[in-house]
């Protein structure tokens, strides 16, 4: 896990503190999303599907800072939407850096040149730009040609001007182990502070549902990427050892979706960044009042493909803090690779998906028409 040891220690020490504490849940990072217009409509998408009167609406700085001190985790990761639409992005990064969080910024890069003097390199802040791959790769996944080009510029810009800069890397099925080596080797060559990589969630309002990966092609893709990288070893991942070494299926995990809660426009999203089933209004009903043993595989069909960091994450991390020993195999020799793959999780008794989408959409449209809600306090898109 390449993190900064500053990062490392404080969020690791955090972590004990809440396992010495008997806590059961707890958030590692809080998930922000503060609006959900963007300026690119990737076929992978499921977060932009709203008519304009929810595109239009803002979390404003105020309810940002609420949404940190509520919670209390010693992260955020700011998404979206595109960010950098949001006009009041820079003060809300400087207030959560004030707070003495560790900030990332999650960016599909086309504002960078024109923003990015509206912040200043800090330790605690990184930027992380969504990058799926290499230029055929990514231009495909975002649906518009020359946006690789644009991503690249902004890595090299932010890098000049002293940032932390990492990238986010969604992979699908139609992913080529071989291709996503070699691009892991150019970022990595390029002097990238980390490289957080993920199997797309198969959204169910995403345009193309053809691409997304079941957890046994997820499995097998990353003992194909990680096989050709020594395990894992030769690039740096921002995500544990453990992460990854579920990634290749080399552990059976329950996810704990408590660990990166959502808040977005709504208010806190039941039950995961992933699944919007339910809207909480704090931090502490959505910890209290949601049913957490209905979500997760094996208990509901839309969790049954789900292997992605903001759900499994803080299981990995929680497990190095229980078990450390199972961390020195795969420091010594990478990810295992080979060999047989731990058992998963059976899906006989999942419960059948339920449709909710329209219904919240619904409710949130009256409420902005009502005027009870958005666009707020930070202002309209620019
Ligand atoms: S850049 Fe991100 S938020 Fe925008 S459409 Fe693509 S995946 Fe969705
Ligand atoms: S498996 Fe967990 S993290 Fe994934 S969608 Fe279901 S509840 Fe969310």
């Amino acid at each position: 896990m390449t993190i900064p040891f500053r990062q490392a220690a404080r969020v690791g020490a955090y972590v004990v503190k809440q396992h010495l504490t008997g806590r059961k849940r707890y958030p590692l990072v809080l998930m922000l999303e503060p609006l959900y217009r963007c300026n690119l409509a990737c076929a992978g998408c499921g977060k932009i599907d709203y008519p304009d009167d929810i595109l239009n609406m803002r979390m404003s700085y105020e309810e940002c800072m609420e949404a940190i001190d509520e919670c209390g985790a010693p992260a955020v990761s700011i998404a979206g939407g595109e960010p950098l639409l949001h006009r009041d992005m820079p003060r809300i990064v400087k207030g959560f850096i004030e707070r003495n969080k560790f900030v990332i910024l999650c960016t599909n890069a086309l504002l960078m040149a024109k923003k990015i003097d509206d912040y200043e390199p800090n330790p605690n802040f990184t930027w992380s730009i969504h990058l799926d791959g290499d230029k055929a790769m990514h231009d495909k996944s975002v649906c518009q040609k020359g946006t690789y080009d644009v991503a690249i510029a902004a890595i090299k810009l932010a890098k000049e001007k002293g940032f932390r800069t990492q990238i986010n890397c969604t992979l699908f099925n139609d992913a080529d182990p071989e291709k996503v080596a070699a691009f892991f080797d150019e970022m990595m060559a390029m002097g990238l502070d980390g490289i957080t990589v993920s199997p797309g969630y198969a959204y169910e309002r995403a345009p193309d549902q053809q691409h997304f990966l079941d957890r046994e092609r997820t499995r097998k893709l990353f003992r194909d990427i990680l096989g050709r990288g020594n395990g894992g070893k030769k690039w740096q991942f921002t995500q544990s050892e453990l992460f990854l070494d579920f990634l290749a299926g080399n552990q059976t995990y329950e996810c704990s979706p408590w660990s990166m809660p959502l808040r977005c426009v709504f208010g806190w999203q039941k039950p995961c960044y992933l699944l919007g089933e339910g809207y909480a209004k704090t931090f502490k009903e959505l910890m209290e009042d949601t049913d957490w043993d209905k979500y997760g595989v094996g208990n509901y069909e839309k969790c049954a493909n789900c292997m992605v960091h903001c759900g499994f994450e803080g299981t990995a991390v929680a497990d190095s803090v229980k078990r450390p020993w199972k961390m020195l195999p795969i420091a010594v020799r990478g990810v295992k690779t080979d060999g047989p793959m731990a058992p998963d999780i059976p899906l006989t008794n999942q419960r059948p998906a339920e449709y909710n989408f329209s219904r919240h959409v619904e409710l949130a449209l009256a409420k902005v028409r009502a005027g009870k809600a958005g666009p707020q306090k930070g202002g309209a898109a620019s």
